[in-house]
């Protein structure tokens, strides 16, 4: 079954006399269980479109199906129901961690909102949680500023954990960590998903990662996806110019890869490219690519928008 399905989604936003194009037009359906990697440079969209997803933005356009249920018009027990079956965690959880709650009343914080437990039992569930994520007893009278970065985000997960989510969004959860911590919140991760069956958005620029934790994957460009589908499929035939440049300028994954370079930076999402968006920067462009979007299209496992594929 499909769990959340995301139908042509925007955001767009005028900031002074322009219009920011921060999502432009999103589709894609994640099942239950799954790992859907969103990946892309910074400013592409991809954290916007967690936060839409949320509900923490207002989107300007499109649907967004949870369980088939319309979450946009969604009201009172429902709405109520969907925040709490939908949580994220932050790439700095200590943005998020009041700095005067102790651990334990941060853990329970969702359980307190939603009123799930009291007591005894709220005692037991904050201790079971922080002790699966890798937290011990006695840190749960502390405070944040006591933790490392890592143990940080083992409490972030902890609090997304407390109301027992269906998914999570995990946007960047390990690139504020050292490169030894990253490797162990990774496999928190992996094993929680099996014990607790959970769906996740990991949203990472780190194409590594995505690899590692993803089923399918969607490659963002300005607001855009440009390539979608398995992530094994993706990884080892990537069929966009620019999912190609992102790959080959790892030094693993790129090692007998074509290589694609970028030209130039990104554009402006208040100043899209005609045509591709990508047509500033790729090594392939046309004049038909200045002029025609291309459409993302393929087979059920593969999708790409580029004018050079033929499908
Ligand atoms: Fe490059 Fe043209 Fe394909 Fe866009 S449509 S990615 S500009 S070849
Ligand atoms: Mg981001």
């Amino acid at each position: 079954m499909e769990l959340l399905q995301l139908r042509n989604i925007k955001k767009h936003f005028k900031v002074r006399k322009s219009i920011v194009r921060a999502v432009d037009g999103i589709t894609f359906s994640i099942s239950k269980g799954e790992t859907l990697g969103l990946v892309g440079e910074s400013g592409c969209g991809k954290s916007t479109t967690g936060r839409l997803i949320l509900g923490l933005n207002p989107i300007t356009d499109g649907e967004i199906l949870y369980r088939n249920e319309n979450v946009l018009r969604i009201k009172g027990q429902s709405a109520k129901r969907y925040r709490r079956n939908v949580q994220m965690v932050f790439q700095d959880p200590y943005a998020s961690l009041d700095p005067r709650m102790n651990i334990e009343d941060l853990i329970a914080e969702g359980i307190d909102i939603h009123g799930l437990a009291g007591g005894r039992e709220r005692r037991e569930r904050v201790l079971d949680l922080a002790l699966r994520v890798g937290l011990k007893k006695d840190h749960l009278s502390r405070y944040p500023h006591e933790f490392s970065g890592g143990q940080r985000q083992r409490i972030g997960i902890a609090r997304a954990l407390a109301v027992q989510p269906e998914l999570i969004i995990a946007d960047e959860p390990i690139s504020a960590l050292d490169v030894s911590i990253q490797a162990q919140v990774m496999t928190l991760l992996q094993s929680l998903q099996e014990e607790f069956g959970l769906t996740y958005i990991f949203i990472s620029h780190d194409l590594t990662m995505v690899q590692y934790i993803s089923d399918r994957v969607g490659v963002m460009y300005l607001g855009k996806l440009v390539e979608y589908g398995d992530c094994e499929e993706i990884y080892n035939y990537p069929q966009h110019p620019y999912t190609k440049a992102l790959l080959s300028a790892i030094p693993i994954l790129g090692e007998k890869r074509e290589r694609v370079r970028l030209s130039g930076d990104v554009p402006s999402p208040a100043n899209i490219p005609s045509g591709c968006r990508f047509h500033t920067r790729c090594p392939f462009a046309t004049d038909r690519c200045r002029e025609e979007e291309p459409i993302l299209k393929g087979g059920e496992s593969h999708l790409v928008a580029c004018h050079l594929i033929e499908s």
